[in-house]
């Protein structure tokens, strides 16, 4: 998917982090990304980072290679002894291992690395809306497999197999972008902010992106207007938010 040379430079950001998991208690390497090399550019509407010469989103998943067992790294050390035993008896038990491989992490390990958080955080169980961050990440590196896919090209001159490729991945993200608003939906009436490390305003702009994506617009005009009239928004949120009021006005039309 990358030449030689792409590949070099996303390596130059990434290092072997030792960790010991909280699982089986053995010790492996997971890469990730040097702190403050990587220059950030910005935000997609839907709170996807992205950076210079590396997608970060990759690198966020630790996946102990001996007993499968993955969290994103916020979530890693968290375990309590009744989730430790519910993932040996329905991860670890037919997990078989993996070797961490030497080079960057490629699109498709990024995403069998998030799925395995995902199986992980359904069984031991974890927060509604941890299971629903890992779908809208999810959702995040199908996207970035369209955009590096396509790169500026048209859809039509790629070759019918990459074609195919990008328009699964668009399968993908809408999926996963489904199952994260609905997640989200359901952990909102359960949990309260902060919630997967993001206040209350945060909260309800990325509710009203995922509604409006979702083609929800009545749930997009309610939480947009939940930012707009929040005292402690920050004036950034609230034009993104105007932003993504526009958009919808002019959908509806
Ligand atoms: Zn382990």
């Amino acid at each position: 998917m990358q030449d030689n040379s792409a590949e070099l430079a996303e390596a130059s950001y990434i290092f072997d982090k030792r960790l010991e998991c909280p699982c089986c208690g053995k010790l492996f390497t997971s890469k990730v990304v040097k702190t403050g090399k990587a220059r950030f550019l910005g935000s997609d509407m839907d709170l996807r980072p992205r950076y210079s010469g590396i997608d970060t989103v990759k690198y966020d998943v630790y996946m102990c290679t001996k007993c499968g067992y993955a969290a994103v790294a916020r979530e890693f050390p968290n375990l309590n002894a009744k989730q430790k035993e519910a993932v040996k008896e329905e991860i670890s038990s037919k997990f078989h291992g993996v070797v961490e491989g030497d080079k960057i992490y490629t699109y498709d390990d990024a995403i069998v690395r998030y799925k395995m958080a995902l199986l992980v955080a359904i069984k031991k169980p974890s927060k509604v809306s941890e299971c629903a961050f890992l779908c809208l990440k999810l959702a995040w590196l199908h996207r970035s497999v369209q955009e590096t896919l396509l790169a500026d090209k048209e859809l039509d001159s790629l070759s019918p197999e990459v074609k195919r490729t990008v328009e699964n991945s668009n399968i993908e993200e809408k999926t996963y972008l489904r199952e994260a608003y609905e997640g989200f939906t359901d952990a909102l009436s359960k949990e309260y902010p902060p919630i997967c490390g993001m206040d209350e305003t945060t909260v309800n702009y990325l509710m009203s992106v995922l509604a409006y994506k979702n083609n929800d617009y009545e749930s997009a005009s309610k939480y947009g207007y939940s930012v707009l009239s929040s005292r402690t928004a920050s004036a950034k949120v609230k034009d993104k938010e105007r932003d993504l009021m526009d958009m919808l006005k002019s959908d509806k039309i």
